[in-house]
């Protein structure tokens, strides 16, 4: 078996960059360890910055979403038992659009193998690539139905699996990653609840930081700062409610609309980033080059923006034998990692600095929330960089 490209992972990434390619014409075949259901249906993401939205609308990617998504120009900060609405809109004229990650992958899977026709196997055990510093790798697989191993020829392979695939554990020791650890854990919560609010709410507390974020209206994703590693079943119903209701609570604001919790896990909040993002003819693209916790809502509009710059260059190199787009790759990706990095630790301190029992903290974390309402120059900065606008794309 050949395939020009081999894609491992069908998830944003991985889905968008072969999508490109079968639009050009390119074949390609896409990897994934998980069923079709499986990945149609986990929730993670939901919100997608505008420029990502074009970027998929250009490609022919968001028709479903464009119909279907919400709109939101504004969030709230509440804190002090105040709130404080941020109208990021107006000062970019650009929009999020909360779009739940599942049904994007569902419309990507959808696009990718039904209308053009690409091809890709589910549920593939013990993927393992080969003589990637040769212009002839391959990738092996071991085959869910059959159980035999599979070997692929190709002449790339795309790394899209994901934080926890096999791509980054093939880097060789020249390859550069940064950790950060913030030393925290999120509850992250998908309650049955409709949202409580038009926009997206942060609430700064000494308890910790809390969130809340519209994924439909019928699912709201919520967020509870706990200790890193902290177990899911300290967590009951009625104590996470009363968290909730405590720190995103604010004057003249009627209490939260609570429901069932269909979704509760911790999240260890960590970044990674791997320089370079390729290696031989290896390209990552992704979570698994570079990772950010969800802080700033950037990982998969992060994935998206690799997968467009990938897409694009594998079709010039294999169509119009045009190099440049893949000798570029990682830097131009790096660019917009690094800088969405810088934001969400920035953003990290503002959630988190009024419950790290630091009084000099909580001091400095209340003066970037004023100067953010008093400041015409802060207030635009901090809207180019929650809307990923000042990243050149
Ligand atoms: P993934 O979506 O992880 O896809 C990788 C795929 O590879 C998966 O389908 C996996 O099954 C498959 N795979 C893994 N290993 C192998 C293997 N060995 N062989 C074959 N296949 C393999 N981002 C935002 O932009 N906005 C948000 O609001 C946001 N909220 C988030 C909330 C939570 C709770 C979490 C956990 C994440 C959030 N993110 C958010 C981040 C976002 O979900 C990820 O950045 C995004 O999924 C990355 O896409 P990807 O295609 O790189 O990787």
């Amino acid at each position: 078996q050949r395939f020009p490209v081999v894609i491992v992972g069908a998830g944003p990434a991985g889905l968008t960059v072969g999508n490109i390619l079968r639009a050009a014409g390119v074949d390609c075949l896409v990897l994934e360890a998980e069923t079709r259901a499986f990945i149609e249906r986990r929730p993670r993401a939901g919100v997608i910055e505008e420029w990502a939205v074009r970027g998929l609308q250009r490609r022919g990617l968001a028709d479903t979403l464009l119909e279907r998504a919400q709109l939101h120009s504004e969030c709230e900060f509440r804190f002090a038992g105040d709130r404080f609405r941020f109208a990021y809109g107006e000062l970019t004229g650009q929009h999020h659009f909360v779009y739940p990650q599942p049904l994007l992958v569902t419309d990507l899977v959808h696009e990718y193998a039904d209308t053009r026709g690409g091809e890709i196997r589910f549920g593939v055990r013990d993927v393992r690539l080969h003589d990637l510093e040769t212009s002839r790798p391959s990738v092996s697989y071991t085959d869910a139905g059959t159980g035999e191993r599979q070997l692929v020829e190709c002449e790339f392979v795309a790394g899209c699996d994901g934080a926890r695939g096999v791509s980054r554990t093939v880097l060789p020791h020249t390859t550069h990653i940064a950790r950060h650890d913030y030393g925290i854990g999120w509850l992250a919560l998908l309650a049955e609840a409709p949202p409580s609010s038009d926009c997206v709410l942060f609430g700064i507390h000494p308890n910790g930081f809390a969130g809340h974020m519209a994924r439909s209206p019928e699912v709201t994703r919520y967020y509870l700062e706990c200790p890193p590693g902290d177990d899911p079943d300290n967590w009951s119903h009625d104590r996470i409610w009363a968290e909730l209701q405590q720190r995103l609570g604010a004057d003249g604001t009627p209490p939260l609309t609570e429901g069932p919790l269909i979704e509760k896990r911790v999240l260890d909040m960590h970044n990674y980033v791997v320089e370079p993002m390729t290696y031989g003819r290896l390209f990552l693209a992704g979570d698994s080059a570079h990772l950010t916790a969800p802080i700033a809502a950037k990982g998969m509009n992060l994935a998206l923006h690799d997968a467009f710059l990938l897409g694009d260059a594998l079709v010039a190199y294999l169509g119009k034998d045009d190099g440049s787009g893949l000798d570029g790759y990682s830097q131009a990706c790096l660019r917009r990692v690094w800088d969405y990095q810088e934001f969400s630790q920035w953003l990290s301190e503002i959630y988190h600095g009024t419950s790290s029992g630091d009084e000099y903290r909580a001091g400095t974390t209340f003066a970037r929330l004023r100067r953010l309402f008093t400041s015409p120059a802060a207030a635009a900065a901090f809207a180019e960089q929650y809307l990923g606008t000042a990243a050149a794309y």
